[in-house]
């Protein structure tokens, strides 16, 4: 076991001294194990979520060394998604009437993936530019027809792309700022290349309904912070950005959506910032206060879990899991749970297939397997795309395959 140690806050420097959950020692949620490694040693890390009590940012308590996260071989493609896709498309189709875009704007993406949300913009004429750090999929959005920078967004590259002379009238990014290892960075990059009345957009998990609802398996080393208004509205003030409205979303169960602008911008606060910030002060989340008891929920759900798999076992009944996604594998490793309790697993993306999930060793399987003998219950790992993923399986269902999730607690439909 490595120890890398990071005590203090990755934004303002505090010492981090308040634990919110510790997850014990797990493998790196993407370094999918091929079949022929199988016996090779595995390196695990700490996993751990602390709290700021200066700043509010809750973070990993450690950082596993960069070279240790893989994710270029398993590349990720946002177009896997149906959900995903139309939730992109009417923010595009929204964003293109409340800022008034046409020919003569222009918009760029941050962690553009394969264009999932920019082509909806090209659709109608609207000049973009994606970036975008995974070449694999850079070359997906290049084939759409988006433009894509196969780069890592900061505050470098963002002098250089101002350099250039590109003035962007919306700047949006999803899913990423909670990803990047230096959030200030990041956000300074996006000050830096804000003009005017330009808007920031940025969706990231809310780490309000993460605690309620005791999400502690979006907790993974790839996923440094979880964001709250509160922290989010600290550090963008600190690089001259302020929030002006904020959109409360139900993806990755329960994100929010906040629009940024510079600060000495024409945009008016809108009533939304201030219900979100009231919530999150009802919850006590500039208090210690707000995050105690979390912990003991956490092992509940694993309590849970556990007490359902060894039933079915018992029982005779088969469970296999669906979703190698990293969410997952933070669940699975942290209950201790491999192939005795869960056959394997199946996912839709070529890449994992044929692999094994890190840590919990469980073998990656494409999803037609499932159609071979039907199983009695499919543990459904990503729960946000619950719905989503039942409705693929419908043949399944009506086989009579009963469908579980986890968190925040047990659920089996039938
Ligand atoms: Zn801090």
């Amino acid at each position: 076991m490595v120890d890398d140690s990071r005590p203090l806050c990755r934004h303002c420097g505090a010492p981090l001294t308040l634990s919110l959950v510790d997850l014990g020692v797990s493998a790196v949620s993407n370094s999918y194990v091929p079949l022929d490694k199988a016996a090779a040693p595995e390196p695990k890390f700490p996993l751990s979520a602390a709290v700021c009590e200066t700043c509010w940012l809750v973070q990993l308590g450690h950082d596993v060394p960069a070279d240790e996260i893989f994710t270029g071989d398993y590349a990720y493609f946002s177009s896997f998604s149906e959900s995903w896709l139309a939730h992109s498309r009417a923010f595009a189709i929204d964003m293109i009437a409340r800022l008034g875009l046409g020919p003569q704007s222009f918009v760029i993406e941050i962690a553009s993936n394969d264009g999932y949300l920019l082509k909806n913009f090209v659709e109608k004429g609207i000049p973009v530019l994606g970036i975008e750090p995974s070449g694999s999929v850079a070359a997906a959005a290049e084939k759409i027809g988006v433009p894509t920078r196969v780069e890592f967004f900061g505050k470098t590259l963002a002098r250089e792309l101002r350099a250039e002379g590109l003035a962007p009238d919306l700047v949006c990014s999803a899913n990423v700022l909670a990803h990047v290892p230096k959030i200030d960075d990041f956000v300074a990059g996006v000050a830096e290349i804000l003009t005017g009345d330009a808007v920031y957009t940025v969706e990231f998990p809310h780490l309000l309904r993460m605690i309620e609802e005791v999400q502690f398996d979006t907790i993974y080393h790839e996923h440094y912070s979880y964001l709250s208004l509160l922290a989010v509205e600290k550090i963008f003030a600190a690089h001259g950005l302020r929030v002006f409205d904020v959109e409360e979303l139900t993806t990755h169960g329960g994100s929010l959506r906040v629009f940024a602008c510079l600060a000495g911008a024409g945009h008016r606060e809108g009533a939304r910032v201030a219900k979100v910030r009231a919530d999150e002060a009802a919850a006590r989340l500039d208090r210690p206060e707000g995050y105690a008891g979390f912990a003991e929920r956490v092992e509940a759900v694993r309590d849970g879990l556990l007490r359902f798999l060894r039933q079915a076992r018992a029982e005779g009944k088969t469970v296999v899991a669906y979703g190698a996604a990293a969410k997952g594998n933070t669940l699975l490793n942290y209950c201790g749970i491999g192939p005795d309790l869960v056959s394997f697993c199946v996912d839709r993306n070529p890449a994992k297939q044929n692999t094994l999930l890190p840590g919990s060793h469980i073998p990656v399987h494409a999803v037609e397997k499932l159609r071979d003998r039907a199983p009695d219950f499919v543990l459904i790992l990503p729960w946000n795309l619950k719905a989503e993923v039942i409705r693929q399986l419908a043949d399944l269902r009506d086989g009579g395959t009963r469908f579980v999730t986890a968190v925040p607690s047990i659920t089996v439909t039938a």
